[in-house]
């Protein structure tokens, strides 16, 4: 606790003792300091916390898409906060003539890709990207996989108020990835879902690069058909320019 604090207290006690009016002031504006002091040491040592504990971040991620009609491709990320470089990706190509037959698990969690050369690989449902990638396994090199699973699972999503698609499982859009809104987050965060809207649909419709075009399209989900976009194009841009350009 700061000294300026101490002297107040110090000082009320001398002048409850002596009776003596400049000293009570001496009391008052010392204590006063000593306050503004504990405000500020308090709110820097919350920032150096956070720093600390931000650098300890560190997860591995999986994203798997199919990006052209001859392959897909399965990106690992190595992230690690406290590298000069946090990022660290690896992608590993697979081409379709190289598979044999891809088939679901009995749990229907896991995709199991069974290789011509008798290797095999496991796809689980936790790797971002695997609900649209189901929908996308070229069903005309591998008659015998099972859609019925594709379209049995697909029943079970709601509509994302984020990005349109219907692609919301347990609270999570696998479309765009962010978090359902919850109202019990207006009294914890502060905010409204509309600003929480708006600020993720900057985020995910933003482009990476000066002159791109905005994208609305959707690979694998159907889109959500009262659907709204809560803010403009030019909103974006201004978005896209200050935060990815
Ligand atoms: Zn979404």
């Amino acid at each position: 606790m700061p000294i300026p604090f101490f002297v107040g207290i110090g000082g009320l006690c001398m002048s409850l003792f002596v009776g003596n009016r400049a000293v009570l002031w001496n009391f008052a504006l010392m204590s006063a300091i000593g306050l503004v002091l504990l405000f500020l040491w308090r709110r820097l040592y919350r920032a150096t916390r956070l720093e600390r504990v931000l650098k300890k971040v560190s997860y591995i991620n999986y994203f798997i898409e199919v990006e052209t009609e001859k392959h897909f491709c399965i990106r690992r990320t190595d992230f690690d906060a406290a590298r000069e470089n946090p990022y660290i990706f690896e992608d590993r190509l697979i081409y379709w003539h190289h598979v044999k037959d891809v088939t679901f698990d009995n749990t229907i969690t896991n995709l199991r890709v069974l290789f011509k050369n008798k290797e095999e690989l496991i796809l689980p449902n936790t790797y971002d990207g695997w609900y649209a990638f189901i929908k996308q396994v070229p069903i005309e090199l591998f008659p015998d996989f099972d859609t019925k699973i594709v379209d049995d699972l697909y029943k079970q999503f709601e509509a994302c108020k984020i990005c349109s698609a219907i692609a919301v499982l347990d609270k999570v859009c696998h479309n765009c990835y962010n978090d359902v809104w919850e109202t019990s987050w207006s009294k914890e965060e502060g905010c409204l879902e509309i600003d929480y809207l708006k600020e993720e649909q900057l985020s995910y419709f933003a482009t990476a690069e000066e002159g791109e075009s905005l994208d609305f399209s959707l690979v694998a989900f159907d889109r959500f058909t009262d659907w709204e976009l809560l803010v403009s194009e030019d909103e974006i841009l201004k978005y896209s320019s200050e935060f990815f350009w």
